[in-house]
């Protein structure tokens, strides 16, 4: 029962903002939202806890794909940064700022960057590009998500300036938007010969999440006294991150998206 506390902890945690917020709100959808993404969080997490090396993938399709398609397409949500700044400066408190406010500016005090490895549905088709592994030094160009952020945000300003920030716009914002990241996430994939290149240089979601991520509850704990310095784990996360370290300084600490493939390729199992 121990090793499926994290499964349980993610489904009550969610099942408790689900509750209180439909409390509070009287909005049946926020219970039936919040719930049914706790439910697949708890069910990915305790497959993932059962060894099983398609649960993430599990929990991408049914979060990841629930947003993009029913929130985004079907309800006319816009669930990207440009949504957020929009529903904000609207003063708007609706799915969208929800959204940002629980996945990636508080949540990840709890669970880290766990958007980026079970929720985004960017992440979601990248990681099903044969790049999963980046052999190499990082490029020096991740300053690039600071100026999409600020981009985007001075996208949505000058829609308001200009009395053009309407429901009707901030959806076709959000198709192109999303074709615009997939198009370059792609292609960034390829050329970087790295599946998670997007996440590491570009996506303005992470200038949110990384800050928050560095006291994350959730983390890979590292046993040094059973570490054989085999470097497998450093060899499988796709993500650069020293995995070999319990520092939250080490290299690429803000990074981790909690995906596991480090414990599980660990031969003597000092990570969990
Ligand atoms: S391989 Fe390990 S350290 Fe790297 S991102 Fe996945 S869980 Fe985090
Ligand atoms: S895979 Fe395990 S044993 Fe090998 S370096 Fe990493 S933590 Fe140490």
């Amino acid at each position: 029962m121990k090793k499926y506390r994290t499964a349980i902890l993610l489904f009550a945690i969610f099942e408790v903002v689900a509750v209180g917020l439909w409390l509070l709100s009287g909005n049946l959808f926020l219970l039936l939202n919040f719930s049914y993404i706790g439910i697949c969080l708890g069910i990915g997490s305790a497959l993932t806890a059962a060894g099983k090396s398609w649960a993430r993938l599990f929990v991408q399709f049914t979060v990841g794909a629930y947003i993009l398609v029913f929130l985004g397409l079907i309800c006319h949500e816009n669930m990207q940064i440009e949504g957020f700044w929009y529903y904000l400066l609207s003063g708007i408190v609706g799915a969208g700022t929800l959204h940002y406010f629980i996945a990636k500016i508080f949540g990840p005090l709890l669970f880290g960057r766990g958007w980026c490895g079970y929720a985004c549905w960017t992440a979601m088709v990248l990681d099903l590009l044969p790049y999963k592994r980046h052999n190499g030094p990082r490029k020096c160009i991740g300053y690039i998500r600071y100026i999409v952020f600020a981009l985007s945000l001075a996208l949505v300003v000058v829609l308001f300036l200009l009395g053009k920030a309407t429901p009707s716009v901030m959806f076709r914002l959000f198709i192109i938007g999303n074709i615009v990241y997939y198009v370059v996430g792609i292609a960034l994939a390829v050329a970087f010969r790295d599946n998670r290149a997007f996440c590491k240089y570009i996506c303005p979601v992470t200038v949110f999440l990384k800050p928050m991520s560095r006291f994350s509850l959730l983390r890979i704990h590292f046993d040094e006294e059973k570490c054989i310095r085999c470097g497998k784990c450093r060899e499988v996360c796709p993500m650069d991150v020293e995995v070999d370290s319990n520092s939250r300084k080490k290299k690429n600490a803000t990074e981790c998206i909690l995906c596991h493939n480090c414990t599980r390729a660990c031969p003597v199992k000092a990570l969990k």
